[in-house]
């Protein structure tokens, strides 16, 4: 894909991601790997108004390539690049009941088969510090071991996935999932699915419906 290609696909899948109400105003960041590094939505961006020409193209280290300023989130999608070759793009957002579930600082537990969707049994919330630093983006790169997606405390969600479509779907199940799981926190005390039955929805997932995103060895 040229550049001016991803330009396109990122801020396509950034205002797709807008028109759903899971990135409200300049709460949330998407990006896709590139040859040289990856294009990222720009800092303070809006996905109302978002075109191709304000999306930034960077190295991973940080160097940006032509104009523009990157997200403030930019080292923690750089990270997950770096540590998970598995990772073609990063979706990151505030949407609300990720966000209220990780306000918890809670991990999203298997109270549902399709949280194996992720890679898991559960999906972990990475422990709260400052947006925007690289202590954020190395908690982040912890939770995600073995998973494609993590909940971050006090902040939103991130997750990796193979195509920006995939990464739009998958942020919707986990907005979903998570609804679903507050709901049940609010109704009572929800059972949660046992290793041995979550080891047999793994099993199915191989062979039918969704696939999950498989646990990736990590880079380093
Ligand atoms: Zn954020």
């Amino acid at each position: 894909m040229k550049r001016s290609e991803a330009r396109g696909a990122v801020a396509a899948a950034y205002r797709d991601l807008g028109r759903r109400g899971l990135i409200v105003g300049s709460a949330g960041n998407v990006s896709l790997r590139t040859r040289k590094g990856m294009v990222i939505t720009p800092s303070g961006g809006d996905p109302d108004r978002a075109g191709a020409d304000a999306m930034v193209s960077m190295t991973l280290e940080g160097g940006v390539i032509g104009d523009g300023t990157p997200s403030s989130e930019w080292a923690m999608h750089a990270a997950i690049y770096r540590a998970r070759l598995d990772a073609a793009c990063v979706v990151h957002t505030h949407a609300d009941a990720c966000t209220a579930l990780a306000a918890l600082n809670q991990a999203l537990p298997a109270f549902h088969y399709m949280v194996g969707h992720f890679g898991g049994d559960d999906v972990r919330c990475a422990p709260y510090v400052t947006f925007g630093t690289p202590d954020l983006a190395a908690l982040a790169v912890q939770a995600l071991a073995g998973r494609s997606a993590c909940l971050l405390a006090n902040h939103g969600m991130i997750l990796h996935a193979r195509s920006l479509g995939d990464a739009t779907a998958s942020a919707v199940l986990l907005e979903t999932l998570c609804r679903q799981y507050l709901m049940a926190l609010a109704a009572g005390t929800p059972r949660l699915l046992t290793p041995v039955e979550m080891e047999a929805a793994h099993e199915r997932f191989k062979t039918y419906g969704p696939r999950p995103a498989k646990p990736a060895k990590s880079a380093s």
